[in-house]
Formats: structure tokens, sequence, C-alpha cells
């Protein structure tokens, strides 16, 4: 399967990623994790990133773009793949077009307004991405994988009123994008994470 999680900061694309990966094998390639792989090693790709990551703006696309054709290309994507941040505008959008044929892209709906609290009191895992909330875990060790878990820069109220501002303005066209061309589906964000699962599963389950 080739797919496309689509959804505003914090409506939950790493979290049902992560269980999608799980269920159907696919490879999950989120091009923030990309991102800041990079910004942790210290690439020029890292260093160029990082002005906009700490901005909350959107990396450019060609950088961007380049990435992501570069990924798709690696021998575990010839199966299928889930992108997740990617596309993130209507140019990403077309240049995925031409990169490849994506069978659906999922959106994930959330109230906007519900966003801050979840993206203030997100917390990650440094080593294998795993998502958790203030509101329901304490500590700083992952139950996954033991890595320490950290609250990412970019998630301080300032940062996440700006990434909020470009989804509305870049990201979201891209609903009326996908729907045009018959491969948007939607599922209700706002709902615990287990039931969006459940209704992501009965969505993917049509596709494989
Ligand atoms: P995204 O990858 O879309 O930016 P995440 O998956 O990292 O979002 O989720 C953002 C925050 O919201 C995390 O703290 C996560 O635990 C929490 N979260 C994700 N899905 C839900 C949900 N359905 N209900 C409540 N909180 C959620
Ligand atoms: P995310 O992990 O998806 O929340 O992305 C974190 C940050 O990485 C974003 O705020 C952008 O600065 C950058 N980024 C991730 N994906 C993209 C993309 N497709 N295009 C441009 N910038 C991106």
């Amino acid at each position: 399967m080739k797919i496309v999680l689509l959804g505003a900061p914090g409506a939950g694309k790493g979290t049902q990623a992560t269980r999608i990966a799980e269920k159907y094998g696919v490879v999950h390639i989120s091009t923030g994790d990309i991102f800041r792989k990079n910004l942790k090693e210290g690439t020029p790709v890292g260093l160029k990133a990082k002005a906009f990551i700490d901005k909350g703006q959107l990396v450019p696309d060609e950088v961007t773009c380049e990435i992501v054709a570069e990924r798709l290309k690696e021998k575990d994507c010839e199966k299928g793949f889930m992108l997740d941040g990617f596309p993130r505008n209507v140019m990403q959008a077309e240049a995925l077009d031409k990169m490849s044929d994506v069978d659906l892209v999922l959106n994930i709906a959330v109230d906007l307004d519900k966003l801050m609290a979840r993206l203030t009191g997100r917390r990650v895992c440094r080593e294998c991405g795993e998502s958790y909330h203030v509101s329901t875990f304490a500590g700083n060790k992952c139950s996954k994988c033991g890595g320490e878990v950290i609250q990412r820069a970019d998630d301080t109220e300032e940062t996440v009123g700006k990434r909020l501002k470009v989804y509305s303005e870049q990201t979201q066209p891209l609903i009326d994008y996908y729907t045009a061309k018959g491969k948007l589906q939607s599922v209700d964000g706002m709902k615990p994470i287990d039931e969006v699962f459940a209704e992501v599963v009965t969505v993917l389950d049509k596709v494989k």
C-alpha cells in the first residue's frame, strides 16, 4: 500500500503511523523525523532545516522533495510506504504525483483549537520517536524501547502557534486537492487513540 497521512500538527499522524506500521508492515517515512535525525547528526541538510524548524516554518520545497524522492527509491519502499508529514503544500503534492501514484490519502480530522494542548503536552522518545502526552505519561523512559523521552524544541506555545497557521494556510488546501482526485478518506481524530485506529483499520483493510 502507498499511503499519505494528512492532518494538522498534533492530529495524531505519528501515533497512528506506529500502529499502522506494526499491523501492516508498511514503511513509515516521516519528513519531520528525517530532519530531526539530520539535525542531531549535524549534516548540511540538518543545519539548513534547523532555521525553518525553529521558526515553525516549512523547510524549502526543493530540500524536502529531494529527500523524499531519494527515500522512495530505497528498496524497502518497493512494496509500499506511508508518508507522514509530506506533502505539506500543493507544490509538494504535485512533486509527489511525479514520484509515485499513491493509493490513498488518509486525513486525520481534528478541531484545530484543541491542538495547542496536545502539542505543548507532547513528549517523544529520542530513539524510536514514540509519542506520549503528559496527561497520561510520567517519567522519561520510553515504554517501547527504553529510550529517553523528551519535549521537542518546537513544541513551545509560540512555535506551535506558527505551525498551526502554516497548516491552515498551506496544508489544509490539500484536503480539496486530494478530494478532487478521489483519493481522500477521513477519520475522526478527536476520538481516543484506539478508536481512531479502529477507524483507520476499517479504511486500510479495503486498500490492502
Ligand atoms: P502528529 O504526528 O500528527 O504531529 P502525534 O501523533 O505526535 O501528532 O500526537 C500529538 C500529541 O497528541 C501526542 O502527545 C499524542 O500522544 C496525542 N494524541 C495523538 N492522538 C490522540 C488522540 N486521538 N486523542 C488524544 N491525544 C492524542
Ligand atoms: P513534524 O515532525 O511533521 O511536526 O515536522 C516538524 C518540522 O519539520 C515542521 O514544522 C517543518 O519545519 C519541518 N518539516 C517536516 N515535514 C516537512 C515538509 N513536508 N515540508 C517542509 N517542512 C517540513
